[in-house]
């Protein structure tokens, strides 16, 4: 059975300074939580406190209904039943595809676990290669058996996919997803790739400089992100000032808009992703704008225009001319997060 990830009020730091603070989250049992954030913002701090590497200053983490971390308390990463997968893989070069399977732990050896976890990841074949003799996918896939011959009720991901090119990246995501889902463990990993995040997650842990600034389903965190910084890290988005014109009414300049909360004379920020701007024939438009320049995203353009003075980004299957006048609508209502 599955495990849950608790995380209450932790936080730890080093040499005095804070690395994380005040994080409380859940992973849920059976799940794919993906921890989301820039460099430096305390991913792999949170992971290896999950992992019970890293001792947290107070707070407490529980695994399933047990304590694993807490005041005076920290059971050892050995007995949390996890797998960890690292960025650099650490597969030893000296042992074959076997050997550094039977390496975790003598227990692995019985009972065909390495059969099972070989033949989970396509490897059974290649058993007997050498890290070098594996292509770059390859040995992925050997560090994803290694993580599950244990059998882990939980699996850590550490950037697993970051010195891959895109399309091996994108397969093996594919592949690491499907394969998580099937086997049913709880996975919790930690990416700075906002692609990666969509794509492997069912919930998705925003962190900024050490702090969760949102947690929520990819769908919540796109489309009701919490601030600006959530609004620009799943995509490109445009933040227009904004300001509470009367009691849930605010103005923009491309007009005025519905928004459920905020005091008249409020400035916020309204988000509205260029897919949602709409461009049409300028002449008559309500909203109108000059084009300043188009960029070809494969498939479709992104077109800078020019609104008033404010310049925001709407897509568009051609390319328009810098200088046309176009007329700008908005196929949904813009969000308004809070300002943090
Ligand atoms: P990256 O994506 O670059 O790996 P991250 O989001 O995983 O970054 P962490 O590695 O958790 O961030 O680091 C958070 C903060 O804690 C950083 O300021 C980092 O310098 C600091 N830090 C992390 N580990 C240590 C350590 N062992 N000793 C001292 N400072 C550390």
């Amino acid at each position: 059975m599955a495990l849950s990830i608790r995380i209450e009020s932790v936080s730890a730091g080093f040499n005095g300074k804070p690395a994380v603070r005040d994080l409380t989250f859940e992973a849920g049992a059976g799940k794919a939580t993906v921890i989301l954030g820039p460099s430096g913002s305390g991913k792999t701090t949170t992971l290896r406190i999950i992992a019970g590497l890293t001792r947290p200053d107070s707070g407490r983490v529980f695994i399933g209904d047990s304590l694993a971390s807490g005041p005076g308390i920290i059971i050892s990463p050995s007995r949390r039943r996890i797998g960890m997968v690292f960025q650099s893989l650490a597969l030893w070069p000296h042992m074959t595809v076997e050997g550094n399977l039977k390496f975790v732990s003598d227990r692995t050896g019985r009972d065909g676990r390495i059969e099972k976890a070989l033949s989970l990841v396509g490897l059974l074949d290649r058993r007997k290669n050498y890290p070098a003799e594996l292509s770059g996918g390859e040995q992925q896939r050997v560090a994803l058996a290694r993580a599950l011959v244990s059998e882990p009720e939980i699996l850590l991901l550490d950037e697993p996919l970051a010195s891959l090119d895109d399309a091996l990246r994108r397969k093996m995501l594919d592949f690491m997803s499907d394969l998580r889902s099937r086997i049913g463990v709880t996975a919790v990993l930690v990416t700075h790739n906002r692609e990666e995040a969509l794509a492997f997650a069912d919930s998705i842990v925003v962190m900024k400089d050490g702090c969760i600034r949102q947690q929520g389903s990819p769908s919540d965190i796109w489309n009701r992100p919490a601030g600006r910084f959530v609004a620009s890290l799943l995509g490109e988005n445009n933040l227009l000032d904004a300001e509470f014109v009367r009691e849930g009414v605010v103005k923009t300049v491309l007009g005025e808009f519905k928004s459920p909360s905020g005091m008249t004379g409020k400035r916020v920020c309204a988000a509205i992703r260029p897919a949602d701007l709409e461009i049409g024939p300028g002449g008559g438009a309500r909203i109108s704008g000059r084009v300043l320049g188009s960029a070809f995203r494969g498939g479709r353009y992104l077109v800078r225009i020019d609104v008033s003075g404010a310049e925001v980004a709407a897509e568009s299957h051609n390319a328009l001319r810098e200088g046309e006048i176009v007329g700008l609508s908005l196929r949904r209502d813009p969000q308004v997060p809070e300002d943090v």
